[in-house]
């Protein structure tokens, strides 16, 4: 996962670092005559400030991007907010001078980004709370967190590690910490990933941990791994079952 495409602004007329939430090939660009940006009201009302420059610009954007692959050509909206940068350069006279350029982050974008690929066999529990977190990405980084958190407890009751523990006949929810802990040892070279994108869904839930982009980002790449280490696993069980069969032209 290539982090620079949410952490990076980016600039009208040049392509954008955002993939096809839909084909995954193509690169989103942005439709011209879609884009238009305004300047906000606390900007403007900075321009009497004696210390005004345009440093101080700030707006807003809204436009449509559509998929670079013929065969898609997918249409997402976006929002966001832009600001704009001073940039030194050498003029044709090899004279020093500056310019501003306007830059954009997004808010939002829908249909949503999906920053990694799901595995094929994923349970559809897990993966809508993904895709919950890729929406939030950008606009509740917390909450965004928190969704992954949740697929984990989907993802365990997959693996069938059981979610609750009776005593005197009353039963009692297991902790998301215990869960983990009592894992098959045949996972124990992911506990650690597991722990790590919980205590990072544990910090989204609470409201007095700062969960920011990177944390999520953070998150992607550990679920990244654990998702591949789970899912090509089962495939290398499936592909070795299926030779033997293969071999055998039938069942045992
Ligand atoms: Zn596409």
């Amino acid at each position: 996962m290539d982090r620079t495409v949410f952490k990076l602004p980016f600039t009208r007329g040049a392509a954008t670092r955002y993939q096809c939430p839909s084909c995954s090939k193509g690169g989103l660009v942005i439709v011209e005559d879609s884009f238009s940006s305004k300047e906000t009201k606390a900007s403007r009302d900075m321009h009497d400030h004696p210390a005004w420059g345009p440093e101080y610009y700030g707006s807003i954007y809204s436009g449509i991007l559509e998929c670079s692959n013929a065969a898609c050509k997918e249409v997402v909206s976006s929002s966001g907010y832009g600001w704009d940068e001073e940039e030194h350069f050498y003029d044709e006279d090899g004279n020093p001078d500056c310019d501003y350029v306007s830059y954009f982050r997004p808010v939002v974008f829908h249909p949503h980004l999906r920053p990694f690929p799901l595995p094929k066999g994923l349970p559809e529990d897990v993966e809508k709370e993904i895709n919950k977190s890729f929406s939030l990405i950008f606009t509740d980084p917390p909450s965004s967190a928190n969704h992954i958190r949740i697929a984990l407890e989907h993802l365990l009751t997959y693996l069938k590690v059981k979610r609750f523990t009776t005593n005197n006949g009353k039963r009692y929810y297991l902790s998301l910490h215990k869960r983990i802990d009592i894992l098959p040892a045949k996972y124990d070279g992911i506990k650690d990933i597991f722990l790590a994108v919980k205590w990072l869904g544990n910090a989204g839930s609470h409201s007095n941990h700062n969960v920011t982009l990177d944390d999520v980002l953070d998150s992607y790449e550990l679920t990244i791994e654990l998702l591949d280490e789970i899912f090509s696993k089962k495939r290398k069980q499936a592909q070795s079952l299926a030779k033997k069969i293969n071999k055998r032209k039938g069942p045992k």
